[in-house]
């Protein structure tokens, strides 16, 4: 148990800060018990059966409603599939049968059978399956809940500071848990992809994962959570405390409405080098609006995640709507439409990819979509015939050598040729960008920036490549961080190579939107960054307070660090000089 300060490092979730006290909810609480019945009790077992499928439906039902208004339909498919497990005729028919067979109760039956199918998914070498365990133990947790006599869910609002803490929740819990207003969840496992995350992060909920540590917090602790650092601290100092409600204060939700207030966007250093700075998105969401007022461009738009909840691709017309109401929306400023990067661990159902041994090194971004050449040319000709609407740039993911920037470019000329073809027009000038992300295209990046309009240094990507320490496993984030010098040099050697060939340059990692890195990243040269709507206020304040001259000279003596901490140490020591 822990008793004393104790911070962790684990690995962000959904992006925000949370600060209140822990409720530890221990998921396997829910005990089936074997009984054995009588033929005349078999009717009754499977009317309760029945009774807890309908419950359940209603209770999918409410949750899909409530996340179509409140998130919107992308994330209404998540409570779409779980219906369609709850309502399987065919397995209710199986467990009524089995029921009636070996004359044991409903709860027990019910749960034999959905463990056996689940063993077999977890076995299952397909990604896609492997995550269909998570809908189907959210939803019999909810049918055995209510076969157990758990009629009802509470409703009851918690504290305002509660942080829920366990192993995992459901996307249908943390919906629930933020109706009853928790601030926050730390978890013990979690990546930014699953369907937990993306409800989380539709509603900008923080949630950080810690790996199995969660277990060691008592109830009732105090706790802060930083779910964009995937950071926690148990039992807090009075000043970690005070820190933390001002950085929350700086990046919570409010920092997005204050957004408003920003008179000059770019901002520019004293020395009037203007800095673009951007947004990452991957879903319409509440702060879209502000965004487009404000003229803030988007420097990322992980288009995946329109779709990753679909249960089949999405066909050309569907995606060029999608794509058009982006650009028509941000019709003020630019969107940087990042061609699908699948594979790995964000799969979509439908997609024919074969199961990898070691996906994180295999078929993944641009690489997955010259393999289906079809399905990356259906991308690529709505997101032209999109960008007659606004000003749309195509970013291409994961680009590891020349030759499938080439292949990649082809591709795009071969659907220009068609759309000319079939008279339909397109932005002729569009630019296509290349995201430095795996250590071999920073290397390279001369020869690529001669070919791309321009870099987006994907940091978080570029990380967990360069350290081989995968960016979702807690047991190796102390490895896993952009401060390394590693890391920092490849940066520094894709900016060179950006302005050595006059090639607009943007940091689009979680770092972009760090105070600490901004002068470090201005000083080695790059010309823009995008970042989580929460850090736009922050970031362009302090653009206005740094001269790009002076800058320059912090590159030299940080890359020639040999750790985080002395990086680190480096780049505090000049933000004080800033700030006093
Ligand atoms: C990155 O890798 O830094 C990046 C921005 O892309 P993503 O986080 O979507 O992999
Ligand atoms: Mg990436």
């Amino acid at each position: 148990m822990i008793t004393r300060r104790k911070a962790f490092r684990g690995v962000p979730v959904s992006s925000g800060i949370a600060l209140g006290y822990a409720r530890i909810i221990h998921a396997d609480s829910l005990r089936v018990d074997e009984i054995t019945i009588t033929v005349s009790r078999v009717k009754a077992e499977v009317a309760a059966l029945e009774r807890a499928i309908a419950n359940t439906v209603k209770e999918l039902e409410a949750l899909r409603n409530s996340a179509g208004r409140k998130i919107g339909s992308s994330v209404v498919k998540i409570f779409d599939a779980q219906l369609l497990i709850a309502n399987d005729r065919d397995f209710i028919e199986h467990v009524r049968d089995q029921i009636l067979l070996r004359k044991r109760n409903a709860g027990f039956v019910y749960n034999s059978l959905v463990r056996k199918t689940t063993l077999q998914l977890k076995n299952s070498p397909d990604q896609y399956m492997r995550q269909m365990v998570q809908d189907i133990e959210a939803v019999s947790h909810r049918v055995l809940s209510y076969l157990g006599g758990n009629q009802t869910q509470s409703t009851v609002p918690l504290p305002r500071d509660t942080i829920v803490v366990g192993q995992s929740f459901s996307p249908g819990e943390v919906m629930r848990y933020r109706q009853r207003k928790v601030s926050g969840f730390l978890v013990g496992k979690g990546g930014t992809t699953s369907h937990t995350a993306l409800i989380a992060r539709s509603l900008m909920v923080p949630v950080a994962a810690i790996g199995d540590s969660w277990t060691d917090i008592p109830d009732g602790s105090r706790v802060i959570v930083d779910g964009t650092k995937g950071t926690a601290i148990i039992n807090p100092t009075d000043t970690d405390w005070a820190d933390y409600q001002k950085l929350r204060k700086r990046q919570g939700p409010a920092a997005i409405t204050r957004i408003k207030k920003l008179r000059k966007i770019p901002p520019r250093t004293t020395d009037g080098i203007e800095v673009r700075i951007a947004v990452n998105l991957e879903f319409p969401g509440p702060a879209d609006e502000i965004l487009s007022v404000q003229k803030i461009p988007v420097g990322l738009y992980r288009t995946e995640f329109l779709y990753l909840e679909s249960d089949s691709f999405p066909d050309e017309e569907e995606q060029c709507e999608y794509y058009r109401r982006i650009a028509e929306k941000f019709v003020g400023s630019n969107v940087v439409l990042r061609t699908f990067d699948l594979g790995s661990d964000k799969m979509l159902s439908g997609l024919p990819i074969p199961p990898e041994n070691n996906p994180a090194l295999g078929c993944r971004g641009v690489r997955c979509m010259l393999e289906m050449p079809d399905i990356f040319k259906t991308q690529i000709r709505a997101i032209l015939r999109a960008s007659i609407h606004g000003n749309i740039q195509i970013l291409l993911p994961m680009i590891s050598d020349l030759s499938e920037l080439k292949k990649a470019r082809r591709l795009i000329s071969l659907a220009m040729f068609e759309l000319r073809k079939q008279a339909l027009p397109f932005d002729e000038d569009i630019q296509v960008g290349v995201m430095i992300e795996v250590p071999s295209a920073a290397l390279t990046a001369d020869s690529l920036a001669r070919s791309a309009d321009f870099f987006s240094i994907g940091t978080n990507d570029l990380t967990q490549y360069t350290m081989s320490a995968d960016r979702a496993n807690t047991r190796v984030s102390r490895l896993y961080s952009p401060y390394q010098p590693a890391v920092l040099q490849l940066v520094n050697m894709a900016v060179r190579a950006a302005r050595k060939h006059g090639v607009p340059v943007d940091v689009c990692g979680e770092v972009a939107g760090d105070p600490l890195a901004l002068p470090l990243l201005v000083g080695m040269g790059v010309t823009g960054l995008s970042m989580n709507p929460s850090r736009i206020l922050d970031v362009c304040r302090l653009v206005q307070k740094i001269d790009s001259q002076l800058v320059r000279h912090l590159v030299g003596p940080v890359l020639a660090s040999n750790s985080v901490a002395a990086v680190k140490r480096k780049l505090q020591s000049f933000r004080n000089a800033l700030e006093n």
